[in-house]
């Protein structure tokens, strides 16, 4: 059945249904944590996983807006939801509903969507991330199947995940946003796939990984879009990325409200503001620190204005388009600055712990990784660009080789 306005069960049923079964169903706050694969699990077998999703794909055939409901209700009732699956299902999945084939979203949908198979995805190169049409990692047609060589990096996640979308050159005389193609990539144990994790500027070690592709050897159907039209599947995915970085959209899962321990904590795991004030407290509250928590949650009840605004105009249709990025670019720099404000609070505690291990929920260490959310999913010199150009109407930046040939282009920089 195709959902429509007048077919969709309304906010007000659904969220009670959806009340009633959290209640009865969804482990505490204070049970011992369920692994998210468990939870995400019994959402799917329930019918309460993509519940923005078709119900042909595995969802429940809802919208966004009773996505919300049901993870709003969760977390008023201190629930567990699952913690996991922010790129698998927030990003990826959205993505691949958008740009796949039909036969596509059958295969791969309602796995990724009961948590059975994960997604991530592989975008940046070693000769850069920003310029993402810029990508030469090679993918040629050979018969009956693709050959993808090259190099991907900053992989979060990608030892672990069943999948990564990658995106790669498949014709290099096209102009270089329209040679590019997005193929779904196994990555594990997948022959001519080399895998190696490295570690973050936290200490954090292995989320981060790096992939290099000799004559990996790939189904056609593996293709998600069109060959040669994976740049409008790249700014689908991107587009979807931002929102779930500004946990809006399919992004929505919950995770400012997750289990007791986190929901202390805002984005990119900094203390929230009242954490802060029991720190500065403890520590006798200086007038810098004072300021300084009453600006950290000036910029929290702004963002988080605007963030509903938002979501508000994307469900009447007043909000189309790029706005994910202008609340990523807020919400990260506003999430850095709270770092920096949790660690002058913090004192001496924000920089030290006890045991060896590198404690990634400390002041010092997640004020280290928070520039990461500056960088991830575009930098905040990426999403100026976007707010100017997309946003507010601004011409767009000069590009000297958008219609050449990309061979010609690679040639002019001396790399062919
Ligand atoms: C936490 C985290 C997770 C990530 N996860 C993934 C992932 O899962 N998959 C993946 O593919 N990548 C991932 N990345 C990589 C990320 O997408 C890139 O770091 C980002 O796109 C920037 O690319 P770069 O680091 O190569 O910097 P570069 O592109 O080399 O840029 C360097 C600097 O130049 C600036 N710059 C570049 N071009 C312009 C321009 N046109 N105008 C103005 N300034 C410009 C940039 O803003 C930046 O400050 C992740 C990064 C982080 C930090």
């Amino acid at each position: 059945m195709t959902v429509t306005e007048e077919n969709v069960e309304t906010l007000d049923v659904f969220g009670s249904r959806a009340r009633a079964w959290i209640e009865a169903n969804l482990p505490s706050w204070d049970d011992d944590e369920v692994d998210s694969h468990t939870l995400q699990n019994l959402l799917f077998d329930n019918g309460f996983a993509g519940i923005a999703f078709p119900r042909e794909y595995g969802g429940a055939g809802l919208t966004l807006a009773h996505q919300k409901v049901f993870y709003d209700t969760a977390a008023e009732l201190r629930r567990q939801v699952p913690s996991t699956y922010m790129v698998s299902i927030g990003m990826m999945a959205p993505t691949i509903l958008d740009s796949a084939s039909h036969e596509a979203k059958l295969r791969f949908l309602p796995k990724a969507l009961r948590g059975d198979e994960t997604w991530m995805q592989l975008l940046s190169e070693p000769r850069g991330g920003s310029d993402m049409a810029g990508s030469t990692t090679r993918l040629t047609r050979d018969g009956d199947i693709y050959v993808l060589n090259g190099a991907k990096m900053w992989s979060s996640g990608a030892y672990e995940s069943t999948y990564g979308l990658c995106l790669c050159r498949s014709d290099w005389n096209a102009p270089k946003h329209r040679g590019l193609s997005m193929i779904a990539v196994p990555l594990q144990g997948t022959p001519g796939l080399e895998l190696h994790r490295t570690r973050a500027a936290n200490g954090n070690l292995g989320e981060f990984c790096e992939e290099s592709f000799v004559d990996v050897q790939l189904p056609v159907d593996n293709l998600i879009g069109e060959e040669s039209k994976g740049w409008s599947v790249a700014q689908t995915l991107l587009f979807h990325e931002r929102n779930a970085v500004a946990n809006i959209g399919y992004g929505y899962l919950g995770r400012t409200a997750a289990r007791s321990g986190s929901a202390q904590r805002s984005n990119f795991g900094v203390l929230a503001v009242p954490e802060m004030v029991e720190r500065a407290r403890a520590r006798g509250g200086s007038p810098e620190a004072r300021q300084a928590i009453a600006d950290a949650f000036i910029e929290e009840t702004v963002l988080g204005i605007t963030s509903g605004r938002i979501m508000a105009g994307m469900r009447v249709g007043t909000h189309k388009g790029q706005w994910g990025s202008m609340l990523k670019l807020q919400g990260s720099v506003a999430a850095h600055e709270r770092a920096r404000t949790a660690l002058v609070v913090s004192g001496a505690d924000g920089v030290i712990w006890d045991g060896d291990e590198v404690r990634i929920d400390n002041p010092g260490t997640t004020w280290l990784g928070c520039r990461g959310g500056t960088l991830a999913g575009g930098s905040n010199e990426m999403q100026r660009n976007i707010v100017s150009e997309r946003l507010l109407g601004l011409p767009r930046e000069p590009s000297f080789d958008r219609d050449l040939p990309f061979n010609e282009v690679i040639r002019n920089q001396g790399k062919l």
